[in-house]
């Protein structure tokens, strides 16, 4: 049977490489997708970042796979008009995705695109869980003509859940990444953390670091991580803090994911890179690398999950550059070099 994926394209470079990565799920199997607006496109034509229609298809599907929202079209200080970005916020929000996986795993064949020296970062294998629908980004907000809050708070819930899918992923320990000498809810976070580990996942090792110690870390030796267990705010830097590792934001894929049995989000972990869009060289990797997420998280298809993975690696073994890795293959070029490879 067909699966359904639902793609939104979004802005920018977006729709370029959601276009590449439809060509290489088709190579690996049978797929129905239907298209959404989200983000500026949505707000062009609906008034809206995240029309109805959308996150309702979105519900419904198999798995969704997403370009990127933003630019400077839609940029504006006045808290009324609508934002791109409410598109993500609020899709995240609507499908119940509150766990984030960044995996970071620097290509063989890229290891001296990194701005890190190469023995620093050979041997890196580590994924970002991040807590995605709490915190600061999502707690109660003021603002009076002098002052701004934004408040952040975590639930029991939504630490145990977090927590579980952290050390579900490990390998070889989770590193859990708070701020618990400063913040309440850091202490909060960091018992909670401890409870479930204690309950339920006792024999996996259990570190931890205070954020900008972890920080710190990731650069200093990056190949010391395994799973890194963190909240919404803290996992949004460490996890771009840990892209350039790989040497290019156009490299890094995302799984959003919700319970067990409900549609994932998939999708690269740039943004719409207005500078570059519709010159057709946007690098379609990180998207692709998405699809491959999702063909494992969100279809149970691990052999094709495998098989995408390696055309790329495969790819840029055989000298695959976009010019944000110092070449000059077109989107289309790098898409044709990995579906070669499948
Ligand atoms: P960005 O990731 O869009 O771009 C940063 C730099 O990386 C740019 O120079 C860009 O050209 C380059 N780049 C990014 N993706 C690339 C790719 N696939 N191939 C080659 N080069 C690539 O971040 P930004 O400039 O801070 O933000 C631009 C817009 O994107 C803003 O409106 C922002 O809000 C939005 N944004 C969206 C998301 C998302 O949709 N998930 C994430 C981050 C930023």
């Amino acid at each position: 049977m067909s699966r359904r994926i639902v793609l939104l394209p979004g802005d920018g470079i977006g729709p370029e490489v959601v276009a590449a990565t439809t060509k290489v799920l088709d190579a690996v199997g049978d797929f129905t997708y239907e298209e959404h607006l989200i983000g500026g496109a949505a707000i062009d034509a609906t008034g809206t970042a995240l029309p109805d229609e959308t996150l309702a298809a979105c519900r419904d599907a198999d798995a969704v796979l997403l370009g990127a929202v933003g630019g400077p079209k839609w940029d504006s200080t006045d808290p009324g008009r609508p934002r791109p970005e409410q598109g993500l916020l609020g899709i995240r929000k609507g499908m119940e995705l509150f766990a984030n996986l960044r995996p970071v795993r620097p290509l063989t064949a890229l290891l001296d695109a990194s701005p890190l020296k190469r023995e620093r970062i050979e041997g890196t294998d580590l994924v970002v869980v991040r807590e995605l629908t709490g915190g600061m980004y999502f707690g109660r907000k003021e603002r009076t003509a002098d002052s701004a809050l934004d408040e952040n708070a975590y639930t029991r819930a939504e630490v145990e859940r977090i927590a579980r899918v952290a050390f579900r992923a490990a390998r070889r320990k989770v590193t859990n990444v708070d701020k618990m000498n400063v913040l309440e809810v850091s202490r909060f976070w960091r018992e909670v953390v401890l409870d479930v580990h204690a309950r339920e996942f006792a024999d996996v090792p259990l570190d931890h670091l205070l954020v900008d110690n972890a920080s710190m870390q990731l650069i200093n030796a990056p190949s010391e991580f395994d799973v890194i267990l963190t909240d919404n705010m803290f996992g949004d830097i460490l996890s771009d803090e840990a892209a350039m590792i790989t040497g290019s934001i156009g490299m890094l894929p995302s799984a959003s994911l919700g319970e067990e049995g409900r549609p994932g989000l998939f999708e690269p972990v740039h943004g719409s890179a207005p500078d570059i869009a519709g010159k057709g060289i946007a690098n379609p990797l990180a998207t692709i690398l998405s699809g491959a997420l999702l063909l494992r998280h969100g279809l149970g298809l691990s052999d094709e999950a495998d098989a995408v993975e390696s055309a790329v690696d495969r790819a840029l073994e055989r000298g695959l550059r976009t010019p944000d890795l110092g070449g000059d293959a077109t989107t289309d070029q790098a898409t044709q070099a990995v579906l070669e490879q499948l």
